[in-house]
């Protein structure tokens, strides 16, 4: 462990993002910060958080009503705020990204307009295990258009004895079944085995096939660099309090590519915040949409819960998607190296069933344990390295750019070995 000790001191050294650690609140075990590993689950929180939501308070305390036009960040059109910092997250136009509701409720509100099964086109296709959410969340949508989920839902498994999914399968499956396919829905980067898929061209499949094609990205927004328009992407969903550090059930953040910006045909699910903005007030029957996703909002804008998310918006404008990713490839690296390393010294099978390959992953690497079970993670809460457990057997860790450093890593080695060798 010495040498990586060593490696630790210098990379934490030469890291240029390593300031953004102490804007963070980390928690603490017995009065200690513990090494924290499950940003991929709730992100912490921003110590600018705080002041955002108390500003809310304030001007609420002050302004009442008045606050939707005279708040400091007026209300009316507070959602306006995070647009453009949240486009330049996801590779969108600042116009194909609004904030609304939370994830699974978007998911639904996404697939009114784009899962539009017709004739003999009506299957979705996505990847067995998916998140329970969206499976419960495809299931329903699929009986609510009258059809049975064993017929409609096409699922993609990994190979006998592998873990994760091969593009060219999926591009198989996509071929196969491509008079049928409405919709190609799968997770950007999937929860459970931390597998980045190649979405530019899984989408191109998807789209050649005739098929709509759209994102999960709860664990790929703010962790791998995705470019949704140029991918020609039709829509995605992504909640806000993974890597985006915004608080608990915090907003979630939806896309729309631009080529349905004025597109009045799909059906939608409407709201008063979808409708014109300057006609909204005239209280008026008869919707006519914003062009662009701002048009899929259906209530006004969830302040409280958008003010952290700003706030964390802010942080990610500053720190940029492009060298977080840089420290993210380097960190992940790290902490392979440390597993691997540990696993050889405690002479024990550690399996990182995430992918080895960069570009095929983000920060969360999932390890399955083989001999041990929950004893070696409940060992590694108990001493300060926050990470999760999944059944059946298998630690996830993230190891987050913004917040964690090299040396969190080395010490998530260090407990690491000492749970293996209990
Ligand atoms: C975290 C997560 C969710 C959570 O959904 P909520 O509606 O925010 O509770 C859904 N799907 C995936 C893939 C997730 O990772």
């Amino acid at each position: 462990m010495q040498y990586l000790r060593d490696l630790a001191r210098k990379y934490d050294n030469e890291d240029p993002l390593a300031r953004y650690r102490e804007q963070f609140h980390i928690p603490k075990v017995d009065g200690k910060p513990c090494a924290y590993f499950t940003g991929n689950s709730l992100g912490l929180q921003p110590a600018t958080a705080k002041d955002a939501i108390i500003q809310e308070l304030d001007d609420w305390a002050k302004h009442g009503v008045e606050g939707h036009f005279h708040a400091r960040n007026p209300w009316y059109s507070y959602h306006e705020l995070l647009m453009a910092p949240a486009a330049a997250i996801v590779g969108a136009k600042e116009k194909e990204v609004v904030h609304m509701n939370g994830l699974t409720a978007n998911i639904h509100f996404l697939m009114v307009s784009f899962y539009r099964p017709e004739g003999e086109r009506y299957k979705i296709l996505c990847e067995a295990k998916a998140f329970p959410s969206d499976q419960y969340a495809l299931e329903s949508q699929v009986k609510f258009h009258g059809y049975r989920p064993e017929d409609a839902i096409i699922e993609i498994e990994p190979r006998e004895g592998e873990h994760t999914l091969h593009e060219e399968d999926i591009e198989a499956k996509i071929e196969a079944h491509k008079d049928e396919l409405a919709l190609v829905f799968i997770g950007g980067v999937n929860y459970y085995t931390g597998q980045w898929f190649d979405m530019e061209r899984i989408t191109r499949a998807g789209r050649e096939a005739g098929a709509v094609v759209g994102w999960d990205l709860a664990h790929a927004a703010g962790n791998v660099p995705v470019k949704l328009h140029d991918w020609d992407v039709d829509f995605a969903a992504w909640c806000t309090y993974k890597y985006l550090n915004s608080g608990p059930g915090s907003v979630s953040g939806i896309f729309i590519h631009e080529k349905y910006a004025n597109d009045t045909d799909l059906p939608r699910f409407a709201g008063w915040w979808g409708h014109d903005k300057d006609e909204r007030f005239l209280m008026e029957p008869g919707f006519k949409p914003v062009p662009g996703a701002e048009g899929w909002q259906l209530s006004n804008a969830p302040v409280f819960s958008m003010a952290p998310h700003l706030a964390s918006l802010r942080i990610f404008a500053e720190a940029g998607m492009d060298a977080l990713r840089q420290k993210s490839l380097k960190l992940t690296a790290f902490m392979q190296e440390t597993v691997e390393a540990v696993a050889k010294s405690a002479g024990t099978k550690l399996e990182i069933i995430t992918p080895k390959e960069p570009e095929r992953r983000g920060c969360q690497l999932s390890l399955f344990a083989h001999g041990q079970g929950k004893s070696l993670f409940n060992h590694l809460m108990e001493n300060g390295v926050y990470t999760d457990w999944r059944e059946p057997n298998v630690i996830r860790a993230a190891p987050v750019p913004l917040y964690n450093s090299f040396a969190d890593v080395v010490r998530f080695g260090e407990v690491l070995e000492e749970g293996l060798k209990k």
